[in-house]
């Protein structure tokens, strides 16, 4: 980091700022640095000066604006989501080009566009259900070539939930667009492990968008 100055010494204006972020903006100390073009422990050395306990990582956390703190998004919020990132281009491979069939369309999948809903389309009511997860498909998730798909999945998507965008420390699923019961039932292993059959979402839209009964 050339720009980044160990021990700067700041004028006495720039530690009262550096003292009023921390402490009435709340923001975090290497937010601070960035600011101040000064190292982290600079910062944190300037607020021990001032006799204040720096934040621990997990108060810091809480501190954060975008945290979701594992809720759900409703879904009135994940529309607004939905419409804010409405042109936006995520992965050129993943996007929804003019012409396109719906993948969920293309596939028989319910989506609560057509009106399914999460409780409708639960377990035995799922065109999907297959009777219950087999000792293949626990062995097939388990294995490391699934560990890669998932990672090579969320690296083409860099790491963005492509259904609502978000991508701030959410926990993310591999979504497979052609279920992976299916890939089972039909024995197409290739599809399992193929990436253009693989989808990054966030949990909250991977347990509540309709993906799955
Ligand atoms: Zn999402």
């Amino acid at each position: 980091m050339p720009d980044v100055h160990h021990n700067i010494k700041l004028s006495l204006k720039q530690e009262k700022e550096l003292i009023r972020l921390y402490l009435e903006e709340k923001k975090d100390s290497s937010i601070i640095s960035k600011i101040f073009k000064i190292h982290r422990t600079t910062v944190i050395r300037y607020l021990k000066r001032n006799n204040i306990q720096p934040r621990t990582n997990g108060e810091a956390k809480k501190l954060l604006p975008s945290a979701f703190k594992g809720k759900k998004h409703s879904l009135e919020s994940r529309n607004k989501i939905s419409l804010a990132n409405r042109g936006k281009r995520f992965s050129q491979k993943t996007e929804f080009k003019k012409g396109n069939i719906p993948w969920f369309i293309k596939h028989n999948l319910p989506h609560p566009a057509l009106g399914h809903t999460k409780e409708g389309l639960r377990g035995e009511n799922h065109p999907n259900w297959k009777g219950g997860i087999t000792p293949q498909v626990i062995k097939l998730r388990n294995s490391p070539k699934y560990a890669q798909w998932r990672m090579n999945v969320f690296e083409r998507d860099e790491f963005i939930c492509q259904d609502c965008g978000y991508d701030k420390g959410h926990i993310l699923n591999a979504h497979h667009i052609i279920p992976f019961s299916e890939c089972i039932k039909l024995d197409w292993e290739e599809e399992i492990f193929d990436i253009d059959n693989g989808l990054t979402l966030c949990k909250p839209c991977h347990d509540g968008g309709g993906y799955h009964a």
